[in-house]
């Protein structure tokens, strides 16, 4: 997934068969739902896109129905069935560039969560028309994350933490202090803007233009799009979301970061199982008011800092 994951645990033993376990799970999902290659199980239904059912693995059935679930819970913000535009940005390779307008609205016209066909029962999906493809770049790393930290649990460990480039799950209350997360500086991601302290399992995954992009005429070309339009989103440098599970956390931070801010904030009233740090253009910051208590702000940033 294009990611580096680490893992840290608290315990006595000196068994590492559990992590081992864990990073072997990782991959397993990683190489399932690679869009691109054909013998993997997304690889395979895009490749039968127009055509026909197609059997999968019960874990990557569960993700396109998370997926779909979550593109509806967010008014299609969320959409795993950008493929066909990703591919033509060059988001999925080392040198994306800008398509013409047409050839965007070309690929426009093959997205459309309502053309996804899944069957829970068998684990079959299809999509329904030629030229079609899912691209699950926004949600499998954090079920990656879930699943690994499924197993550190069942294999009885309690206190760890699981962080696939940021996006992260923290289980337990570590001895001396809590589990300390930075947020990242969109303009210097080597730089954090605050510090959450988190315990108690709990997730969080950031989405930020930052990470995968490129400059043309003095505008940053991000790889999160919005799937009404079929380019990068335009407002906010980042969006950090905190949620049970981090599958959740992952696809929410890049719905809401299509979203905007004013729609972002609107949503994470309305759903106050989940909170939220979003940073716009300006290096304003805006935080739910759950996690005033959880958060240090570093002292350049907190005159920027509102709470809704
Ligand atoms: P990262 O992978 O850097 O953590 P995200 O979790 O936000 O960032 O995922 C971005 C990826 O999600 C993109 O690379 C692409 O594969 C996919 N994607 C882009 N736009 C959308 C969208 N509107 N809905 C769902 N997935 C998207
Ligand atoms: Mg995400």
């Amino acid at each position: 997934m294009g990611t580096v994951v680490e893992i840290t645990w608290i315990g006595t033993s000196h068994d590492n068969s559990a992590v081992k376990r864990a990073y072997e799970a990782m991959k397993t999902i990683s190489l399932r739902m690679n869009p691109d290659d054909p013998t993997c199980d997304l690889g395979r239904v895009n490749s039968r896109a127009g055509k026909g059912f197609v059997h999968v693995s019960s874990q990557t059935c569960r993700v396109v129905r998370e997926g779909l679930r979550i593109g509806k819970q967010t008014k299609g913000a969320f959409d795993i069935t950008l493929y066909p535009l990703i591919h033509l940005w060059g988001f999925d390779t080392k040198s994306p560039h800008l398509p013409s307008p047409a050839a965007i609205r070309n690929a426009l016209a093959h997205t459309g969560l309502q053309k996804v066909l899944c069957d829970p029962a068998t684990h079959q999906i299809k999509l329904t028309e030629a030229g079609m493809g899912l691209d699950l770049g926004g949600i499998a790393k954090g079920f990656a994350v879930d699943k690994a930290s499924a197993l550190l649990r069942a294999r009885g460990l309690r206190t760890f933490l699981v962080n696939a480039g940021g996006d992260l799950y923290c289980a337990g209350h570590p001895p001396s202090r809590p589990w300390r997360i930075g947020i990242q500086d969109p303009d210097d991601p080597q730089a954090v803007l605050a510090i959450l302290s988190l315990t108690d399992d709990r997730a969080i995954a950031t989405s930020g233009d930052y990470e995968n992009y490129f400059i043309r005429d003095h505008i940053r070309y991000h790889h999160i799009l919005d799937p009404m339009t079929g380019f990068p989103t335009r407002g906010l440098r980042s969006v950090s979301v905190l949620a049970s599970t981090t599958m959740e956390a992952d696809a929410l931070a890049t719905a809401l970061f299509v979203m905007g801010k004013k729609q972002a904030i609107r949503w994470l009233k309305a759903h106050p199982a989940y909170a939220g740090v979003l940073v716009d253009s300006l290096c304003h910051i805006a935080a739910s008011h759950s996690l005033n208590h959880l958060i240090k702000w570093k002292k350049r940033v907190k005159r920027n800092v509102s709470y809704f």
